[in-house]
């Protein structure tokens, strides 16, 4: 079989491609798409451990295809998170300055962020900043309120692209780690560890193995590290103290340390920066954590009395380049999108309409008009209805009502679909992702052995 793309990497950027290009046929053939993964998941790298904020790009570099990704990645998503149930909710975004030469910087972060077409920024000052979040700590100085900044979910997303594509007919190929590529005048061959693919079209979306895949096919364009981000998730008794994404002025390094509500009901604190060399250290480091705790006690002092559920780490592709890189070559049949750094959750469906429009300039592509509808994902987040809430849901199926992880309120009739569907979770990692169950205080304490049989098929 020879497939008419196969696109390498199963993160948020990879997925949202195999979803775009399942939907597209060429000479009025559908595309025969196929999805390629080295791990045994989807979105299970560095697209589960991110801050999950949907960026409106207002802080982006102006004139970067970075900032027109994320601009319309924003709109793109948004739109996509309804149709599909991903939770999103509209908490905005409040920058604070703490000192002079900060508060010096906010007017031209509003520039800044007019010249990345965004104009709904507002400079306010101390006194506005305390009304709209009132525990923040001492010194504040003023503010650039971003009424746009929202939180989503980072785990639904991937898994409704890859749903989505699977419907479409693509072809999900997990526990297949690409080694090399030969490219012929006609097909390229993958070598993989579950053995040769054949594919027309190759889209590289590794993350932070896309360089090395993009240098297999003879290519010096890019050289990315890993920049750790470890963030600390507190309990939900902290939610009542923020309910706005509270965001650092943005230095040099990057966008620095911010205090965000999750759309699980917590509070997240974090990320660090820190530049690394190997590709899978996601450890969090007593360092880092004494660092995010002396951010916190500056930023948000009450934040610190409160309890903490979990801890995690995720690795930033950082490149050698300033911009990302998403580049075609036509003589390859061949597509990269690498470097995707630290927006590539909300320019995931920019990307892959990016990657559609350089593969249609050369293999001229329509629209399908035989599509299923969009998928519908479960409810995970705390802003809808959840469905142990759910009296009709419950009616119709007892399972429903019935908790098993009570931290979280998952049902058993969760677990069994997330165990059942045409994603399964193949591990509890994987079924944390899609249905929080053991991600909240206990840890899976309580309902350990239960769950664990369940995915064993004993109960
Ligand atoms: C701490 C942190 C905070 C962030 N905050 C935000 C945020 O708030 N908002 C936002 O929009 N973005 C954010 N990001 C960025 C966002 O998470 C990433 O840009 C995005 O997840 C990158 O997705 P990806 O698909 O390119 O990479 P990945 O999710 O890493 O996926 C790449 C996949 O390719 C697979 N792969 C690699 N090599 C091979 C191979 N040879 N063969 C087969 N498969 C292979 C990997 O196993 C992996 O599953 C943040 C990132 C971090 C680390």
């Amino acid at each position: 079989m020879i497939f008419d793309c196969i696109v390498v990497g199963a993160g948020v950027v990879g997925t949202a491609i195999a979803r775009e290009l399942s939907g597209c046929s060429h000479q009025g053939r559908a595309l025969n798409v196929a999805l390629v993964e080295a791990r045994e998941d989807v979105g299970d790298a560095t697209s589960k451990a991110n801050t999950a904020i949907l960026h409106t790009g207002f802080d982006a570099s102006p004139g970067t295809m970075e900032s027109r990704l994320v601009r319309r990645g924003y709109h793109l998503l948004l739109n996509y998170a309804l149709d599909a149930g991903i939770p999103v909710e509209r908490t905005g975004a409040l920058l604070v300055a703490w000192t002079e030469d900060e508060r010096l910087t906010l007017p031209l972060l509003q520039d800044k962020a007019v010249s990345n077409g965004y104009l709904e920024t507002s400079i306010v000052n101390a006194q506005e900043v305390y009304a709209r979040v009132p525990s923040l700590g001492p010194g504040v100085l003023g503010g650039l309120v971003v009424p746009d900044e929202f939180i989503i979910c980072p785990w639904t997303t991937p898994l409704a692209f890859a749903h989505d594509a699977i419907a479409r007919g693509a072809h999900l190929h997990l526990n297949a780690a690409v080694t090399g590529a030969k490219v012929g005048p006609d097909e390229t061959v993958l070598q993989t560890s579950a053995g040769p693919l054949r594919t027309r079209w190759l889209i590289n979306a590794a993350g932070l193995g896309s360089d090395i895949l993009d240098s297999s096919l003879g290519h010096d364009r890019f050289h990315l590290h890993p920049r750790r981000g470890q963030l600390i998730v507190f309990d939900k008794l902290a939610r009542s103290l923020v309910d706005v994404i509270v965001l650092p002025v943005p230095s040099k390094v990057g966008k620095g340390v911010l205090i965000s509500p999750t759309v699980f009901g917590n509070v997240m604190l974090g990320p660090t920066a820190e530049d690394l060399t190997d590709r899978s250290d996601t450890a969090t480091t007593d360092e880092g954590l004494a660092f995010l705790r002396d951010k916190g006690a500056k930023i948000l002092p009450a934040l610190l009395h409160e309890e903490v559920t979990a801890m995690y780490a995720g690795l930033r592709a950082a490149s050698d380049q300033s911009d990302v890189t998403v580049e075609v070559n036509a003589d390859q049949r061949y597509v990269v999108a690498g470097g995707i750094r630290s927006t590539g959750l909300t320019a995931s469906m920019a990307i892959a309409e990016h990657v559609r429009s350089l593969i249609d300039a050369n293999l001229p592509l329509t629209d399908r008009t035989d599509l299923p509808p969009t998928v519908r994902m479960p409810n995970i987040g705390e802003n809808e209805l959840r469905p142990f809430q759910d009296e009709s849901l419950i009616a119709a199926d007892s399972a429903y009502g019935e908790i098993v992880c009570f931290c979280e309120r998952v049902t058993r009739g969760e677990i069994r679909d997330a165990l059942q569907s045409h994603l399964p979770a193949r591990d509890l990692d994987g079924l944390r992702r899609r249905t929080r169950a053991q991600m909240g205080r206990c840890q899976g304490f309580f309902c350990g052995a239960e769950i664990q049989a369940m995915m064993d098929g004993v109960e």
